[in-house]
């Protein structure tokens, strides 16, 4: 089929190229026309393993475009994918201007019938908008669809690939036996396509993200509990996830979750709990836990030094929201590096990937050092926010070595307590036992 994907992101690119991947004619259009150059020149604007040679493969074989020219992209589409971003507004809900943007600009262009697929994260009640929006704009008939996106950063050729399900929230007939079509080879080993009505899939994808995020708060505000009460919330993890009610996943006590979208997600759903006169005291609980959870690591040096942190060296490795990603949006690092900022500490940070992302942002703010050991030369402590697969097993004798005092935070609880401190460190984790 002829596809277009209007946001060539995180989402839209890997989108893109997975329909790219199994035949179909995709193009591929961003307002960015920076970003469209550097794909055009065969460069991958972002960080996501695998994704390069998926795009690669397509582009080889004419199955995968990209441009800037939006609307005759649109023209020549037989299924548009909204793909573009949704911020959160001052006021917590999602920023829809863009959605809105490009449902004007299908609005304008469909030559006949057509299929508009929002992959975006959306409000419940977008669809309509978009179909009213594009509606005022046009006399071609077409469908709205919401096909919320599951995947997740570092894995997304994966998850997108091979999907645990996908969500079809539409009532129109026509735009079902599409969409069936289209995600037919990604799900033939057992069917996994869920369909719905467009507000139960908008709401979808806002409960799975709130509720994942709701483990790993309540997970948190156990680990500050276990901490105090002489209980290590490492054993008390793997103690509750090995109940197959519960499983072990995203139980991970930490320095707070970032990224793109736990955060904005959950502003979104309480903002729609507010209009909607609902009250959701458990989204809003995990809001303000993980709000107090990036402050954590900060409070731990803090309290190391005694309250004297100005004038002190940290070294911070990680600054990548999660492993994998070079996605810095709500990371803990930078909300770590701004309060030792603020208290007059030095920062070098080092990570795998994120430092231009980082370096763009900041500017000089923060010393970025080229390696992980690089980043302790000189420095007070080491403090661990991103647990990369390279700072998971280092050189802990390298390390001591090149601190001038063998202090560790470990924001991720990576690193033995019991290893680090017989070899004369002093360790911090979170939740455990000291
Ligand atoms: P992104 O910021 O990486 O990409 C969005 C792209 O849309 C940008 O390249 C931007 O230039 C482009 N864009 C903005 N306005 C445009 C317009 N009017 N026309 C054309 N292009 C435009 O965002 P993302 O991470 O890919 O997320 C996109 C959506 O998918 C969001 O709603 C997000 O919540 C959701 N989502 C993201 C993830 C994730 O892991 N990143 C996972 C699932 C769902």
């Amino acid at each position: 089929m002829r596809l277009a994907v209007i946001g060539t992101g995180y989402v839209g690119l890997v989108a893109g190229a997975g329909f790219a991947d199994f035949g179909n004619d995709v193009v591929c259009c961003d307002v960015d026309t920076k970003k469209i150059a550097r794909l055009l020149a065969g460069e991958i604007p972002i960080y996501e393993p695998g994704l390069d040679t998926l795009v690669a493969r397509s582009v080889k074989h004419g199955r995968l475009r990209f441009s800037s020219d939006i609307e005759t992209s649109i023209a020549k589409a037989e299924v548009v994918f909204i793909a573009v971003g949704t911020p959160q507004s001052a006021d917590g809900s999602a920023d829809l201007s863009s959605v809105v943007a490009v449902a004007e600009a299908i609005g304008r262009s469909i030559t006949g019938f057509t299929v508009v697929v929002n992959k975006s994260t959306v409000p419940i009640g977008t669809a309509d908008r978009v179909r009213e929006t594009i509606a005022a704009r046009t006399t071609h008939p077409f469908a709205v669809v919401s096909n919320p996106e599951f995947l997740k950063e570092g894995d997304a050729v994966n998850d997108f690939m091979k999907p645990d399900r996908v969500i079809i929230g539409t009532d129109d007939e026509r735009a079902r036996a599409v969409m069936r079509h289209l995600y037919a080879p990604f799900v033939r080993t057992n069917d996994r396509l869920q369909f719905m009505e467009a507000r139960s899939a908008e709401l979808t994808k806002y409960a799975a993200n709130a509720l994942l995020a709701t483990r790993i708060s309540f997970m948190n505000e156990l680990a500050n509990l276990a901490e105090k009460v002489g209980a290590d919330i490492e054993h008390v993890r793997r103690g509750v996830g090995s109940d197959p009610r519960i499983g072990p996943k995203f139980l991970f006590p930490g320095a707070g979750f970032g990224g793109s979208c736990f955060p904005k997600d959950i502003k979104a759903l309480l903002h729609a709990g507010k209009v909607s006169e609902i009250p959701l005291d458990i989204v809003d609980a995990v809001d303000r836990v993980n709000a107090r959870q990036k402050t954590v690591l900060a409070s731990k040096i803090e309290k190391h030094f005694q309250g004297d942190v100005a004038g002190k060296t940290i070294a911070v490795w990680g600054l990548a929201f999660k492993p994998q990603t070079d996605d810095i949006r709500e990371a803990p690092a930078l909300v770590l590096i701004e309060r030792l900022l603020s208290l007059g500490a030095k920062v070098v940070a080092h990570d795998p990937v994120a430092m231009d992302n980082v370096r763009a942002l900041h500017g000089d703010k923060i010393a970025l050092a080229p390696g992980m050991y690089e980043a302790l030369e000189g420095a007070d402590g080491l403090a661990l926010v991103t647990e990369w697969h390279e700072f998971r097993t280092p050189d802990f004798a390298r390390i001591k070595g090149q601190l001038r005092q063998p202090v560790i935070f470990d924001g991720r609880n990576v690193w033995n307590p019991g290893e680090l401190r017989s070899m004369g460190f002093t360790y911090y984790g979170i939740g455990r036992r000291s």
